[in-house]
């Protein structure tokens, strides 16, 4: 038997927040990801999407989202009130959720925009946001002890300032992260890893993948047994991120 015939080991249902609004710079491109790696583990994944309006899907294994421009962030923001508690007890269920920038920073306590309208978040992430005149852009490199080197690129104008009860995904080495002042990116609280970073950041940072993949297994199935995965082509990506300019 080919190894593509080979028995399913299990499925996991993907649920992607807000396509329509928060997905800019590939960000659709970590859903893929997640997808492909749980076919090379030998799963299936269900892709599921929540847009603004819609009735919220019961049994989400993994759930991710990403970023927006401040008026997407507008458009979404009473859904995301409305499923405020959902969410939470998801998270606190252990959950592994990936946010992405926009996202990101509505999954914390408000991101108040550089006009001044303050977007309240959900409260999951002990974090604030503040918009300026200058936005953040440019390639970055994050150092982080989970997850090595992570690779991607910034483009906002919050910068977002963590409380004691998150700590940091990385620390900076290329870029500025969170904000300009401090030389973290990103934060991390229960199975939630939450970035700026686009590009997209899975296809070049897998093991954010496959973290958010054992974690969601191992919830749902009690255990992960992960397939034998030829990581040379992401490996020659992130060489390429890690030798470009800022
Ligand atoms: N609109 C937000 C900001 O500019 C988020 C941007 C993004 O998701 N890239 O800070």
């Amino acid at each position: 038997m080919s190894p593509d015939a080979a028995a399913s080991k299990g499925t996991v249902r993907i649920l992607q927040l807000y396509p329509r609004d928060m997905n800019i710079y590939g960000d659709w491109g970590n859903v893929l990801v997640l997808k492909q790696r749980l076919a090379w583990h030998g799963y299936d994944a269900v892709i599921l999407e929540h847009n603004a309006g819609d009735d919220f899907p019961a049994d989400v294994d993994i759930l991710i989202g990403g970023g927006g421009q401040d008026s997407g962030q507008v458009v979404i923001q009473q859904d995301l009130q409305s499923n405020a508690a959902r969410l939470r007890a998801l998270a606190e269920d252990g959950t592994p959720m990936l946010a992405i920038c926009g996202l990101y920073q509505l999954f914390g306590r408000f991101f108040k925009t550089h006009d001044g309208t303050v977007i309240p978040g959900i409260g999951i992430l002990d974090i604030e946001t503040h918009g300026g005149d200058a936005r953040l852009i440019g390639n970055v490199v994050a150092r982080s002890e989970e997850f090595g080197d992570i690779h991607g690129y910034e483009n906002h104008s919050g910068q977002t300032f963590l409380g004691p009860d998150v700590r940091p995904l990385a620390t900076v080495s290329k870029g500025e992260g969170n904000n300009a002042k401090e030389d973290h990116e990103g934060a991390r609280h229960l199975n939630i890893v939450a970035s700026y970073l686009h590009g997209s950041l899975l296809p070049k940072n897998p093991a954010i993948a496959d973290f958010l993949i054992r974690e969601a297994v191992t919830r749902k199935y009690g255990s992960f047994e992960p397939g034998t995965i030829d990581d040379s082509i992401a490996e020659l990506a992130r060489r390429h991120a890690a030798a470009r300019p800022r």
